[in-house]
């Protein structure tokens, strides 16, 4: 155990600069000017240079510094989502994208990096761009101001390109005062900690572990909580199926009032 926690907190470090490096990838990708869009299943699901980049980086990175990763991985598994917010990033919605490592031990998530490559890409020419948000369970959660939603209000973020009769009658049901709709995991879980959103509610499947792992990790360390739509915790061991086929319901506070919401018809339809 012991020399489990040395390497969690040597997998926290690196994954922090090796996300801050696949961040510049996906800025000089666009600078460039050249995005290379391939369609992976749909129209909506969309892979860029940038991903196909940033991803090589990060894992030939984590290969180089953590050899015995494979060995190591019956207990820690590392949750690589290289680009969150492809739809996003090629349409030119800049903020939404952020790069995510998440890890998990012992099927659990316990330590997540999220880097925001474009953070401040509207403050003008002379603001820094980008920032690197990281947490462990127990620890806490560092690289920005947390701060809480409007009291009393309840403000829906869900997915932009990604909608569907599901995720509107579930977003319905919550009773919203405004809906949000963002790309990427990572950015919604932003808006929450940030109080920019109360809930971020997206019934249907389509969301995988790699969008989920590091950002929960984020929102659990300042005290929320992302589960399935019926309230299940989400599960990052290495065999678990990578779809999160029963939704995402997130929260920093107020969760049991969105987990009573959501409609039984919902429910019925999406099985975990
Ligand atoms: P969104 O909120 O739509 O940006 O989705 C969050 C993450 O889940 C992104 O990485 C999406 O690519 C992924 N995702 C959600 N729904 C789908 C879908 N129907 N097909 C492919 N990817 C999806
Ligand atoms: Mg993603
Ligand atoms: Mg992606």
């Amino acid at each position: 155990m012991a020399s489990s926690h040395t390497v969690l907190m040597r997998l926290v470090a690196s994954a922090y600069s090796i996300a801050q490096k696949a961040g510049t990838i996906v800025r000089r990708v666009i600078a460039e000017g050249d995005l290379g869009i391939v369609e992976k299943t749909c129209a909506t699901d969309l892979q860029t240079k940038a991903d196909r980049l940033a991803q090589m980086s990060i894992c030939s990175s984590l290969a180089r510094k953590f050899p015995k990763l494979t060995i190591i991985g019956e207990e820690l598994v590392v949750w690589v989502d290289p680009l969150d917010g492809t739809k996003e990033y090629t349409e030119g919605l800049l903020d939404n994208v952020t790069v995510l490592i998440g890890i998990a031990y012992e099927g659990k998530a316990i330590a997540g990096v999220i880097n925001q490559p474009y953070y401040n890409y509207q403050a003008g020419p002379d603001a820094v761009l980008g920032r690197t948000i990281w947490g462990v369970l127990g620890l806490g959660a560092f690289g920005f101001q947390l701060k809480e939603a409007p009291a009393g209000k309840h403000i829906i973020t869900t997915t932009r390109s990604h909608n569907n009769k599901l995720v509107t009658d579930c977003v319905t049901a919550m009773n919203p005062d405004d809906v949000l709709r963002v790309g990427g995991a990572g950015n919604k879980i932003i808006q929450l900690i940030e109080g920019k959103a109360s809930a971020y509610v997206f019934a249907s499947p389509g969301c995988k572990k790699w969008d989920t792992c590091a950002p929960e990790v984020i929102l659990h360390a300042v005290g929320g909580k992302l589960t399935d739509i019926h309230g299940n915790a989400l599960q990052y061991n290495k065999e678990v199926k990578h779809m999160n086929s029963a939704g995402v319901l997130a929260t920093l506070r107020n969760y049991d009032y969105y987990a009573s919401r959501v409609p039984e018809s919902v429910k019925n339809a999406l099985v975990p």
